[in-house]
């Protein structure tokens, strides 16, 4: 679709004319034109939150998700965060998105609770601008109150270039965030600069290994050694670490081997919509269904 892939040719770059159309002089006009649609998908309901399972390696059991946006356009289909996330971002628009997500994640949280399922944590993503919100922890306590969540529930996912500009900032911010009972964790970890020294000098409770590192560990020493290297570091720190992007058993058997807690990935499940997602903490669904199918 036109206004889709007008965009993505902007994102791209100059250079990059995969999603070419002969209308591309009208892109500027049609980036307008999804900002106009990103705007009306907030208040027709277009935005879906899904969740990805987290997996406790020791019991196999499910022990929380991340809750991962999605856009159910009328007529282009579904559309990928990769495709209106920086939009949002540049547009200011990832501030009401980001209550859009928080909202409905709460609002899943207590359906969750009147089915009696045991709790789970969930993971919500926070861009660069939400992070730099001056209100943002007390627009958070506001929706938690109102909907009567407990901040125990809820994880909070940043990434290295965003804490590392502005430390006394990012330390309040952090701090702040934590007074909710939240944890933090560091997203997409070592992709970014200088990721050591952040652990310790920030309230860092969880990190997250980029699936960059996971891809390849079964084949790649380099890779293997250092997951490993990261998540003895991590403990010792008293940082407990998630695995992103595991999508076969002998990832899984290794990443188990060097001790990390969680998992996430295709292997278990991809992203899904709250229905299936339900469905799963009702039938408990665990590592063991998958060995025995
Ligand atoms: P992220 O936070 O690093 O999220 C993990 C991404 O990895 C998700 O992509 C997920 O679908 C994908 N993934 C998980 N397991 C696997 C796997 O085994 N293999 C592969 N190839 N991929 C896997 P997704 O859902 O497309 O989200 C992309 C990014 O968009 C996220 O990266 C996050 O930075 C951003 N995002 C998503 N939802 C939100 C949101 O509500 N708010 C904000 N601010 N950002 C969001
Ligand atoms: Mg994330
Ligand atoms: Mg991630
Ligand atoms: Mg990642």
């Amino acid at each position: 679709n036109a206004d889709v892939a007008m965009y993505r040719v902007k994102e791209h770059g100059r250079n990059n004319y995969r999603f070419y159309t002969p209308e591309m002089t009208h892109m500027a006009i049609d980036r307008l034109d999804m900002e106009g649609n990103l705007r009306r998908a907030l208040e027709r309901d277009e935005l879906l939150v899904y969740y990805q399972p987290l997996v406790d390696f020791t019991t196999g059991r499910i022990v929380g998700a991340e809750a991962l946006v999605r856009w159910q356009h009328p007529r282009i289909g579904m559309i990928q965060p990769s495709e209106f996330i920086p939009l949002a971002e540049d547009t200011g628009l990832i501030i009401p998105l980001g209550q859009l997500v928080l909202r409905q994640t709460c609002a899943d949280i207590k359906a969750w609770q009147a089915l009696g399922l045991p709790p789970v944590k969930i993971s919500l993503n926070l861009s660069a601008r939400q992070f730099r919100q001056d209100d943002l922890s007390a627009t958070i306590r506001e929706v938690l109150d109102e909907m009567a969540v407990d901040g125990h529930l809820l994880a909070f996912e940043l990434t290295e270039s965003m804490v590392m500009h502005d430390v006394e900032n990012t330390l309040d911010t952090l701090r702040e965030l934590k007074t909710l009972g939240a944890t933090i964790s560091l997203d997409d970890f070592g992709t970014g600069y200088s990721s050591l020294s952040y652990l310790k000098r920030f309230p860092i409770d969880t990190l997250k290994i980029d699936r960059s590192f996971v891809r390849d560990i079964h084949h790649d020493n380099d890779d293997s050694a250092i997951a490993h290297a990261v998540i003895a570091m991590a403990h010792k720190l008293g940082i407990k670490v998630i695995a992103e992007g595991v999508e076969c058993a002998a990832q899984l058997d290794l990443l188990r081997e060097f001790g990390c807690d969680e998992l996430q990935g295709y292997f278990f499940s991809r992203p899904v919509p709250v229905e299936e997602f339900t469905l799963m903490l009702k039938q408990g669904r665990s590592l063991a269904d998958l060995a025995d199918t």
